[in-house]
């Protein structure tokens, strides 16, 4: 029988055509995959509970008879209450519902049903308002998917108990028994079985468990071969440490902590015979850059090329102009590879990489393209590495040999997850800002206040300081009346801003553009830049001074941090103005954090603790393949399956072993949706 995940999801039973489409959105191709849509939750309508035991403001399943049918009433023309009491045998309760006629129709008729909801309590009345009600034979624990306008949880079910259905008796299970014994897992087919219709919830437990083992398996697998095998010996070594005379090129004294961590990575290269493996984690503002070119000046000095590669084009350019400044009177030579710059510029620039003229090139995605070729790179250092997938960083990798690897994050990502990204990566922390540095103060308004924001945005413009207006979106959009970047820049016309010099950047501009405003903001010759998020990650004008955001609930704690760092740079005292009109208490609770603290550890903190772990496994946070199930999983099952990850690589390096075919073939399917699986054959 052909794998299901080879099946299209047409030949599930009651799938056709248009269905099918519906499914291709949630990513869904094949019956397999059909399999691997897990459910979101779950109710619990296996074990009703008695009317008298029914918990307060948490949902149950009540079994009960119609007891009496009261007379609807019509309150209006659309709205009609209907009312009846059932009971259990012991207790009676009352039971309300709006306009579903039909329902209404089904239980007048008397009988036995499930009813599933919150039941309140009205005095000596017991109430339950808008319950879901099934019939007695749907008593089980009910899976609840993530449903779209078109599929609901319903249509979801049925399909895919479809789809288990296919299932073969016994299944060709991807983890080697013994690994199973090992960790105590229980067998795929029943994991899948109960992951979707729980026989109990402890059986979910166990499925769950058995589930979220598989994917940070196959993940760790993934991670392990991508990474290759780190402990190779480096053609790299340095000989001598450059630190001290690359400190006398910069207008300031290092911090402690940069000297810390310079020394750090320094100690890696010099006294290991395989390459530096390093993470140097620091808040926005803490001068990771000038880390990153202490390290890049020793490695050059010692004949060696570096690669400096970051998120942006604008961050690229201000990497360039930063070093290009700094080593202005050495003979370290840096160049910039954009994939904006014109094409006879860029074969210029990566002829200097081939023949090595240049020392330091700064760039994007461009560095990774095929066409780019170092004649010795020695160092590979990754900006704000979160914004980069893990096949990217590899690729990098792979234009030396073996060269020391430096990564740059002011995210803070907890150690079991940042070993699983790394592997057995070292940690700097820069846990102190450059002197000076000022908490940035934070206020949270509504629109009535906007006017006397931007008289406080006039007031530092006429000192001689620079401002942020942030917008989150870039057109006007009738879906979403959210004010955007270019509407803004023209309603600021008819303000108290108006005189002043303005420049809107948004995502969708030609590089070039933005970056001749960047320029031209650095310069001062701009005095308010009207942006999206493209600002967000590293943008450094240190006499900017003030920040505004609308719409400021639009963005996550994390975001908002980082977008905030762009000012309180320099030194003069900064601010940053959060404007929301969302009046919902859990939104106005979150902004309220960054009035609260300026510490980005504890935001990232609030963050995960807000947005679930769920957001931290998902591609977008750090290039991971996204992750079905692992958000449930907790650091124990992270270390066995990086334990169990070890332990089949050592045995079957490259996964070729009869009984590690169908985790081989696992980890191809997961690492499809990153595009990285060539170093996976
Ligand atoms: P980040 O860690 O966010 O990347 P940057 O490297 O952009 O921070 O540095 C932020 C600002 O602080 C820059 O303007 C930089 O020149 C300045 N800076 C860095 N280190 C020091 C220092 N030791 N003393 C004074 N200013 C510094
Ligand atoms: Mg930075």
């Amino acid at each position: 029988m052909p794998s299901l995940f080879k099946i299209p999801v047409t030949s599930v039973k009651g799938v056709g055509a248009r269905k099918a489409e519906y499914f291709h959105k949630l990513g869904i191709h094949t019956a397999g995959e059909l399999i691997r849509f897990y459910p979101r939750t779950y109710e619990d309508w296996s074990t009703p509970v008695k009317i008298a035991d029914s918990p307060k403001n948490k949902n149950c399943c009540i079994k009960a008879k119609i007891f009496k049918v009261l007379q609807p009433s019509v309150i209006r023309n659309n709205l009609v209450i209907y009312k009846l009491e059932v009971t259990d045998g012991e207790e009676k309760m009352l039971v309300t519902f709006f306009n579903q006629s039909y329902l209404y129709e089904k239980l007048r008729g008397g009988g036995e049903f499930l009813f599933y909801g919150t039941v309140k309590y009205n005095g000596y009345s017991i109430e339950m308002t808008s319950p879901s009600v099934l019939e007695p034979s749907d008593m089980y624990i009910h899976p609840i998917y993530p449903q779209t306008a078109s599929l609901n949880t319903k249509n979801i079910e049925k399909a895919v108990r479809q789809a288990l259905s296919m299932l073969p008796e016994k299944i060709n299970d991807p983890v080697p028994e013994h690994i199973r014994e090992e960790y105590d897992l229980c067998g795929l087919g029943y994991a899948v079985r109960n992951i979707h219709f729980p026989e109990s919830m402890a059986a979910l437990e166990t499925a769950k468990k058995r589930l979220v083992f598989d994917e940070l398996l196959v993940l760790q697998l993934g991670m392990a071969r991508l990474k290759g095998d780190r402990l190779e010996t480096t053609a790299h070594k340095i000989k001598k440490d450059y630190s001290k005379e690359f400190w006398k090129l910069l207008p300031f004294k290092p911090t402690n902590a940069q000297q810390r961590a310079v020394n750090d990575c320094i100690d890696d290269m010099k006294n290991n015979s395989y390459p530096m493996n390093r993470l140097v984690q620091g808040d926005v503002g803490s001068g990771k850059t000038a880390v990153a070119a202490a390290v890049c000046y020793t490695a050059v000095k010692n004949g060696s090329q570096c690669a400096f590669m970051a998120p942006t084009e604008i961050l690229a350019e201000q990497h360039f102009r930063t070093l290009s400044n700094i080593f202005e009177n050495t003979d370290v030579k840096v160049g910039l590879l954009t994939g904006s710059m014109k094409t006879s510029m860029k074969n210029a620039v990566r002829e200097e990489i081939k023949n090595g003229s240049l020392d330091i090139v700064i760039g994007t995605h461009a560095l990774i393209s095929d066409n780019v070729e170092f004649a010795s790179l020695g160092l590979a250092v990754t900006d704000e590495q979160h914004r980069f997938g893990v096949g990217q960083r590899a690729k990098l990798i792979a234009k030396g040999e073996n060269p020391h690897i430096l990564v740059m994050s002011a995210t803070p990502i907890p150690r079991t997850l940042a070993l699983m990204i790394f592997g057995d990566l070292d940690l700097s922390v820069l846990d102190e800002f450059p002197p000076g540095r000022q908490k940035i103060d934070t206020f949270l308004i509504d629109s009535s206040k906007r006017e006397r924001a931007y008289n406080f945005l006039k007031k530092h413009i006429d000192n001689g300081q620079q401002c942020y207006i942030v917008c989150p979106l870039v057109e006007q959009n009738d879906e979403i009346p959210l004010i955007s970047a270019e509407e803004y820049y023209k309603s600021l016309e008819k303000t108290v801003l108006k005189d002043y010099k303005k420049a809107v950047l948004h995502g969708k501009m030609k590089a070039s553009e933005k970056d001749r405003i960047m320029h031209e903001f650095s310069d001062g010759n701009i005095d308010i830049v009207i942006a999206t998020t493209v600002i967000e990650v590293g943008v450094d004008v240190p006499n900017s001074t003030v920040m505004m955001i609308e719409n400021a609930e639009r963005f996550g704690l994390s975001q908002l941090h980082q977008l905030r760092g762009r000012v309180g740079r320099g030194k003069c005292k900064s601010y940053c103005i959060l404007v929301s009109d969302n009046q919902k208490e859990s939104t106005i609770e979150r902004l309220k954090v960054m009035c609260n603290t300026n510490d980005g550890f504890k935001i990232a903190d609030e963050d995960l603790k807000q947005r679930g772990p769920g957001e931290f496994f998902g591609a977008k946070q750090h290039g991971l393949p996204e992750l079905k199930i692992a958000a449930l999983s907790n650091v124990d099952v992270i270390e066995d399956a990086q334990k169990a990850a070890d332990k089949i690589l050592e045995s079957d390096p490259t996964l070729s072993l009869n009984e590690h075919r169908g985790l081989n073939f696992e980890t191809k399917r997961l690492f499809a949706s990153v595009g990285s699986t060539e170093r996976l054959q």
